[in-house]
């Protein structure tokens, strides 16, 4: 079978779209801080808003990336057990914060 341009062409652009579309699929979404049991937790993507008259528990030097919780991913963000499926803030806080071993 004689294969075109055309085709050649067509048959790129779908290859193109779907490797786009998979790397969309993958990327794993933060955490929003108006999801009901971030709020419950108390969990802000940035430490230093939590409202520490809400959660007298919140230390300054407590962070999402120095609790036993968190996995790493990267720098910014990483898996926490608490919410499968999502990454949390490296610099975020939530009420179950636990120190780092
Ligand atoms: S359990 Fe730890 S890592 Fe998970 S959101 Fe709370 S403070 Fe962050």
């Amino acid at each position: 079978m004689k294969s075109t341009r055309r085709q050649f062409m067509m048959t790129s652009a779908a290859g193109l779209a779907s490797m786009g579309l998979a790397s969309t699929a993958s990327a794993q979404a933060m955490v929003a801080e108006t999801d009901a049991q971030a709020i419950a937790l108390g969990y802000n993507a940035n430490s230093a808003k939590v409202d520490v008259a809400k959660f007298p528990k919140h230390k300054a030097d407590q962070f999402c990336n120095n609790c036993a919780l968190y996995t790493a991913k990267g720098a910014d963000n990483g898996a926490c057990s608490i919410f499968p499926g999502k990454l949390v803030a490296g610099q975020g806080w939530c009420n179950l914060w636990v120190k780092k071993a």
